[in-house]
């Protein structure tokens, strides 16, 4: 029955750290997961989770029966108040638990597919590689176009490139995919000034911006400085713009596996909101009938309890502190050995990654030569190095750009 099945290329963070798994060198280092490690190259369990952990498992009433269609409501709750503080006073939104952020951004795909019907949804150029396969999945009838983003010749953002782009060619009912803050794969966010000039094109063309947050607290380890785009986008024009966000849990309370997010449609009136949710209800009945409980409820307790939510600002902290340690050693390594570029946008880039800039040629000659894997695109991902690892990985970098 099968044999037809054409065969199917593994996407390229999955292969990258495949094929880091299966190589035995003693050095090999994998710079391709987007995972927050400690210095020991182990997955962070945070201490604000644990202790969450323990509250909920001597609650004798901790059971596991399905959740309301919503969600779990403290998590429903919780997610909205990091996300949007007291910017949607008197707005109307529909607000569901999704299956983490990937969930969310497939619910918000396959739910404006079908009742915003779009031509064409833009991605930054370029963005997490999962967003253009969800999207093709949920209607491949949707075209998908880029616009400009990462200008690699000087490592910063091509704002006139984006918004020219936009002004020119997008048109209205399109749906643009934003990255609130700490942008995967290339650690370069807008400022406020582009952030502001963002929404007004996207007033001025009519099109439907989703945001997907899945970083937040790794910008600049404020949860409130992380989320200034998109409360900045439900306070302006009078709060009239309707748009949408896609959030994840997985790295900013380090619940990977757990697969806790949300996702927020933000309405101009309590009737859309409520259409909306019924709509996001009927989906997820067909999809999942019911979200995972467990990681929520660790959520929900965190941010509900003042102790555990001051623990969890000192985690965040601690995860984004690392990565601009990280950050400004593999610096040092690389501009001490005099290695052929500019890398002083390694200091300024923000969260999880950062560009390289390496040709795919010399990102092979990285991992077959020095067993250092970063994606094909040349991303490094911050949390994988250490202070064991960091100047092995520079060395090879040098190396690899100078022999
Ligand atoms: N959006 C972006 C930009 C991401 O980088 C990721 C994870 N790599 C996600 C969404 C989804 O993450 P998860 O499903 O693990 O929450």
């Amino acid at each position: 029955w099968f044999d037809e099945i054409p065969s199917i290329a593994t996407d390229s963070t999955l292969a990258a750290m495949e094929a880091c798994k299966a190589d035995t060198h003693e050095k090999k280092v994998d710079l391709s997961p987007g995972i927050y490690h400690d210095d020991n190259s182990s997955t962070w369990v945070l201490p604000s989770v644990k202790k969450a952990r323990e509250v909920l498992l001597a609650d004798k009433s901790l059971n596991h029966n399905l959740q309301p269609q919503n969600g779990h409501p403290g998590l429903v709750s919780v997610a909205r108040e990091l996300t949007f503080s007291d910017t949607l006073d008197g707005r109307s939104i529909a607000s569901m638990q999704a299956i983490s952020g990937t969930g969310a951004n497939h619910l918000v795909a396959r739910f404006l597919s079908d009742v915003l019907q779009p031509k064409t949804v833009w991605f930054s150029n370029p963005t997490w590689e999962n967003h253009r396969e969800i999207w093709r999945h949920v209607n491949p009838a949707i075209n998908q176009r880029n616009y400009p983003y990462y200008d690699d010749r000087t490592s910063t953002i091509d704002s006139q490139g984006m918004l020219s782009t936009l002004r020119g060619h997008a048109s209205r009912g399109d749906v643009i995919i934003l990255q609130a803050c700490a942008h995967n794969p290339t650690g370069v966010d807008p400022s406020r000034e582009l952030w502001e000039a963002i929404a007004a094109v996207c007033e001025e063309k009519g099109l439907f911006p989703v945001f997907d947050s899945a970083y937040q607290g790794f910008a600049t380890g404020n949860i409130d400085n992380d989320a200034w785009a998109i409360r900045h986008f439900a306070t302006r024009s009078n709060g009239t713009m309707e748009f949408a966000v896609a959030q994840s849990f997985s790295k900013n309370f380090g619940l990977y596996g757990e697969r806790v997010g949300a996702l927020h449609i933000v309405t101009r009136s309590n009737e859309s909101a409520a259409k909306a949710e019924a709509k996001l209800k009927k989906i997820q009945r067909a999809e999942i009938t019911s979200t995972p409980s467990f990681g929520a409820k660790i959520v929900a307790t965190i941010v509900q309890n003042p102790a555990l939510r001051e623990q969890w600002q000192q985690d965040l902290q601690t995860m984004s502190g690392r990565l601009q340690d990280m950050r400004k050693r593999l610096y040092d390594e690389l501009t001490k050995r005099n290695t052929p570029g500019n890398w002083s946008h390694l200091l300024t880039d923000i969260g999880m990654f950062s560009m390289t800039g390496l040709s795919p040629k010399r990102v092979a000659v990285l991992r077959n030569n020095f067993h250092v894997y970063l994606l094909p695109t040349s991303r490094l991902a911050v949390p994988c190095l250490t202070t064991g690892n960091v100047e092995y990985v520079a060395e090879s970098i040098h190396q690899v750009l100078t022999v």
